[in-house]
């Protein structure tokens, strides 16, 4: 999946390959804003067992603060609790906040029940490499998609480097019962940290 990833901007550009080659990092930081997808009237997607994408988001958002603290780094949460924050706003916290990167947690849902695995979206090139740290680290927990371009809000609209995690589909039987565990949520969470911590550099 890599492999192909690279071998698919090969006629892109110079700097895309350079990240595909060296997946280095995105600079030095101390700072990660940690957004957790959707939350209050937003509830995102629903699993095929009545669960909550808003819900693990967060619980994995808190996972991943924890471990980042304890690793010495300043976190800024767009969301602590059960409410509605807007896109723009979450964007808005990133870019307020100086030598940070940001990294926003979901939860996924597709319509073919057998879609399944975790990926990783990143916007522009400089967020390139937080993106491949965080899925190589992903992939070794749970299914691997790969790393992906889209055009989120939240990314677009960021002046930090910025990826937007996905770690799993509510909509597969198989990854549902996973994610349902808190032990399983905490390797996810462990693997992010692992992703973003290596690429502060
Ligand atoms: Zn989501």
């Amino acid at each position: 999946m890599r492999s192909l990833f690279c071998a698919a901007l090969l006629s892109a550009t110079v700097v895309f390959l350079t990240g595909c080659a060296s997946t280095s990092g995105v600079g030095r930081f101390h700072t990660v804003v940690l957004d957790a997808g959707h939350g209050g009237i937003d509830r995102g997607a629903k699993g095929v067992d009545g669960s909550t994408e808003k819900k693990y988001a967060l619980d994995t958002a808190k996972r991943v603060e924890r471990r980042l603290k304890r690793a010495g780094y300043r976190v800024v949460m767009t969301r602590k609790g059960d409410y509605f924050v807007p896109l723009p706003t979450r964007a808005a916290i990133s870019n307020r906040t100086r030598g940070a990167v940001f990294v926003s947690i979901h939860y996924n849902w597709a319509s073919r029940s057998s879609a399944s695995g975790t990926e990783t979206y990143y916007y522009n090139s400089r967020s390139y490499p937080l993106a491949a740290n965080i899925q190589r680290e992903l992939a070794r927990v749970s299914g691997n998609r790969g790393v992906k371009r889209a055009r989120f809000h939240v990314l677009r609209n960021n002046l930090r480097p910025s990826a937007l995690v996905e770690c799993g589909f509510l909509s597969n039987s198989g990854d549902a019962r996973k994610v349902r565990s808190s032990s399983h949520r905490q390797r996810l969470a462990d693997a992010i940290v692992r992703g973003i911590v290596k690429s502060s550099r």
